[in-house]
């Protein structure tokens, strides 16, 4: 299997093998890597999948794509991230990605992970893929992975790359912008490899800072000298996205187990969206043959992705919101440009990359329109609807979900009033314990949010009876490792000490 840049013109386009995809994230011109075709899961290796442990599905599925990895090495990789220490629904439930029936709704709990949220899903497993791609790729020298985070992302990628080997990651946060219980996820941080840092600023500075480092020769040659590169953990990685596509099959495979899905049968799927990362694996996974029908694509109140499917005009000129749901406040969703090399074709990819950079927005063909519509829905959720579905799910069902998954319930039930015809079974991926936003989830709930957020975890608990993550409750009384504040500008000097 071979990959080429969103970006590259036809013609000319390079080809480069999945290690260097992963070593590399993104493309040398700017574009994201993509697959130069789409490797089949016909019916029977469906059926055989279907007879495996989730390790076994994600080194089949991953084996599809990753081609110059073994089969032994993706599964030690999948057998060491998705194992019960890592997962606690391993023992419980025999998966790390359980699927649970909610009233008319197959729900795929993504969240059972080391920090509660869908990111370890692929967060787990990409950084073994890139310890192993250095050594494929023929690579002397180390990673060092750099991050600036508002939160999630950080402790997701701190507790993936800690202890891998020939890599090393160094977080940056806004010493005033994370929650307290975020603070206190990356600053116990375990690992000899991970160093974090609070910057004196809000997440722009640190993100600034970030891109700075990246951009500097200085940087680069001096730690070229010790042997070590820079690199980074974006969701346009391809080593994220791959393994997204390991839960849609092995969702499915389990809903025909248990006699919910009839096999071959389609399902639809709901996904609540940001980065357009994991809804578009769940569109890979439809085009490597798993029965699925349409895919709802479902956002907050920053609802950029809705416009466009509805109307094929992506227009990032707007007010930007901060919503209950902030891992899905974003107006560029950058994997949004995988659907459309995929759909328009390289050359009007280009021109439609080239103009939102120029003019802030861009309108796509009738056809590609036409193409998207055909298999996407899109539909939107605002606050005050977010804050009713988390409320009327757990009063309907005694389902206690987060925000980002109440956008997603609420966007399927918008879908099942509107159409008559579509009645495939529902599967909504739920990317968030509701303990990662206890103070969001308790207001939906009526209640009065203690601002402290280990009171309002512990109040959320009583209020439900809903077990909390034991990995959140026990952070409170554990010791800070890292407590250095520095001002933005202390940053590079801070890469340079740790690299
Ligand atoms: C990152 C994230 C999302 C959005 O996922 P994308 O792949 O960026 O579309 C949704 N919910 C939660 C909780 C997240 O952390």
């Amino acid at each position: 299997m071979k990959y080429v840049s969103t970006r590259a013109r036809t013609e000319e386009a390079r080809e480069y093998t999945s290690a260097e995809v992963i070593k590399r994230g993104l493309a040398p011109d700017g574009g994201l890597f993509v697959p130069t075709s789409i490797p089949q899961l016909t019916p029977e290796r469906l059926d055989a999948i279907a007879e495996m442990s989730y390790p076994a599905r994600a080194a089949a599925v991953l084996g599809l794509f990753l081609t110059d990895y073994t089969s032994g090495e993706l599964l030690h990789a999948a057998e060491e991230a998705y194992g019960a220490e890592r997962f606690e629904t391993v023992l419980t439930a025999g998966t790390p990605a359980p699927v649970h029936t909610v009233g008319q709704t197959e729900v795929l709990e993504l969240w059972h992970g080391p920090t509660s949220a869908f990111k370890d899903m692929a967060l787990q497993i990409m950084p073994r893929l890139l310890s192993l791609a250095l050594e494929k790729t023929g690579e002397t020298r180390d990673a060092l992975i750099l991050v600036a985070t508002s939160g999630d992302t950080g402790k997701a990628a701190l507790a993936g790359y800690a202890d891998v080997p020939r890599v090393k990651i160094q977080v940056f946060y806004p010493a005033n912008g994370v929650s307290r219980i975020q603070k206190k996820q990356m600053a116990t941080q375990t690992g000899e490899n991970v160093n974090v840092t609070a910057i004196r600023g809000n997440f722009d500075d640190a993100q600034n800072g970030v891109k700075r480092i990246f951009s500097d020769p200085e940087v680069a040659s001096a730690l070229d000298g010790r042997g070590v590169f820079l690199s980074s953990a974006n969701s346009i990685n391809w080593g994220r996205l791959v393994p997204q596509i390991v839960y849609y099959v092995s969702a499915y495979c389990d809903l025909v187990r248990a006699g919910r899905v009839k096999r071959g049968e389609p399902i639809d799927v709901t996904v609540p969206t940001g980065n357009f990362g994991n809804i578009f694996a769940c569109c890979l996974a439809k085009r490597m043959g798993l029965p699925i029908g349409r895919m709802l694509c479902a956002s907050n109140q920053n609802n950029v992705l809705t416009d466009f499917i509805n109307t094929g005009v992506y227009d990032r000129r707007r007010t930007f919101y901060q919503t209950v749901s902030p891992s899905m406040d974003i107006l560029i969703s950058s994997n949004l440009e995988r659907l459309l090399w995929l759909v328009a074709g390289p050359e009007r990819c280009r021109t439609y990359m080239e103009q939102l950079a120029k003019n802030g927005f861009y309108r796509v063909d009738e056809d590609v329109h036409a193409a998207i519509r055909q298999e996407f829905s899109a539909y939107f959720c605002d606050e005050a609807l977010t804050r009713a579905t988390v409320r009327k799910y757990y009063e309907t069902y005694q389902y206690l979900c987060d925000t980002h998954t109440a956008v997603a319930l609420s966007a399927a039930e918008q879908h099942r009033s509107k159409s008559e015809d579509d009645k495939n079974p529902m599967l909504v991926a739920s990317t968030a314990s509701p303990y990662k936003f206890s103070p969001a989830v308790l207001e939906a709930l009526g209640e009065e949010a203690p601002t402290d957020g280990f009171e309002a975890l512990r109040a959320l608990q009583k209020r439900t009876g809903v077990p909390a993550p034991e990995r959140l409750l026990a952070l409170e009384h554990l010791d800070d490792r890292f407590t250095q504040v520095i001002p933005p500008d202390e940053m590079k000097a801070s890469v340079l000490a740790f690299g």
